[in-house]
């Protein structure tokens, strides 16, 4: 039988999160899973209720029950990964190709020319910008920072607008700017013919929508041609062949989870980079920053955008979990 204990933390964001979620403080655990073969392996549990997830104390409850939520059962897949890692003592960065991130900005208010300009210089090429809250003052800031700065963007609105508000923000900016957004994420709720309109101003990218989509009969090219896979909350090999499938750029995104997930994220990043190359573009893994530094996240060296090293086994972390105070799930 697996074994699981947690943790319980918590992250502290520096700002609102975006166009669905505050600047509370938000709820995590930490697992350490012990298999029957005696393998440890860890993952991070980090529900956002806000999409639909139980809150952390009902997934640890229906846990206890024998109970696997979507959510843990991703955490058990990248727990084994970390598992078998560990057994080998490898570490997940050792010999795993260099993944580059976009940084992210949940508040673009917040940001100023100077942090712009260090984040230039600290070696990143594509911002990704939370919109959907402050429209005016935001359609202002993305086309001064087209305008001024030698940046990609990506511009994720989590399903916030409708078509006629998304196309009136859109229409500020003229075709040569345009082209500096590489695409555009969950402007509305998904619907294959309002997207397919909107994506003349932009290509789209589809991350939350993604139960939305029709998998099973969709043929011919998709409204969207960017598919956002977030590890620890979704089935990757399934979102793989439907990307593969329908020939989608992929971008492969922590869940704006704890570190532990961060990482996972980033090793899964990396498996499939060795395998599909470009079709990997940029990914968004580089969030932590998004909260209050903790001693994991300040565990990370990241030069610029690539996270290069977590020192440990695994996903690493090896001292700072050893030390946890992890309470044990006794299973009825
Ligand atoms: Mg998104």
């Amino acid at each position: 039988m697996i074994q699981f204990s947690y943790f319980k933390y918590k992250l502290y964001p520096q700002a609102a999160l975006g166009a669905i979620a505050n600047d509370q403080p938000r709820d995590g655990a930490l697992l350490q899973i012990q298999w029957p073969d005696k393998k440890i392996g860890y993952a991070d549990l980090f529900p956002w209720p806000e999409l639909g997830d139980y809150p952390l104390d009902r997934q640890l409850f229906e846990l206890q029950e024998g109970r696997i939520t979507p959510l843990v059962e991703q955490a058990i897949w990248l727990g084994r990964k970390d598992a078998n890692l560990r057994a080998k003592k490898v570490n997940a960065l050792t010999e795993a190709p260099r993944i580059k991130n976009h940084f992210l900005i949940t508040d673009c208010t917040k940001v100023t020319d100077e942090n712009l300009s260090e984040i230039r210089t600290a070696g990143f090429s594509t911002l990704k910008i939370k919109v959907g809250r402050q429209l005016h003052e935001e359609v202002r800031w993305v086309q001064r920072i087209l305008e001024q700065f030698q940046f990609q963007i990506r511009l994720d609105f989590n399903s916030s607008m409708d078509f006629s508000s998304y196309e009136r923000f859109m229409s500020f900016f003229n075709a040569i700017l345009r082209q500096k957004i590489e695409f555009v994420e969950d402007p509305f709720p998904y619907d294959a013919e309002a997207w397919s309109e909107a994506s003349q101003f932009a290509p789209l990218a589809l991350d939350q929508e993604y139960d939305k989509v029709q998998w099973d009969t969709l043929t011919g090219r998709p409204p969207f041609q960017v598919l956002v896979i977030k590890p620890a909350r979704q089935d990757v090999d399934k979102a793989l062949k439907h990307a593969l499938a329908h020939e989608l750029k992929i971008v492969i995104t922590s869940s704006m989870d704890h570190p532990v997930g961060v990482a996972h994220a980033i090793r899964v990043a990396a498996d499939l980079k060795k395998d599909y190359g470009t079709q990997i573009l940029e990914c968004g893994c580089y969030s932590h920053r998004a909260y209050r530094a903790n001693e994991f996240s300040t565990a990370m060296i990241f030069q610029g955008p690539y996270l290069t090293q977590i020192a440990g086994t695994g996903i690493g972390f090896d001292d700072l979990l050893k030390v946890l105070p992890w309470t044990l799930i006794k299973a009825k």
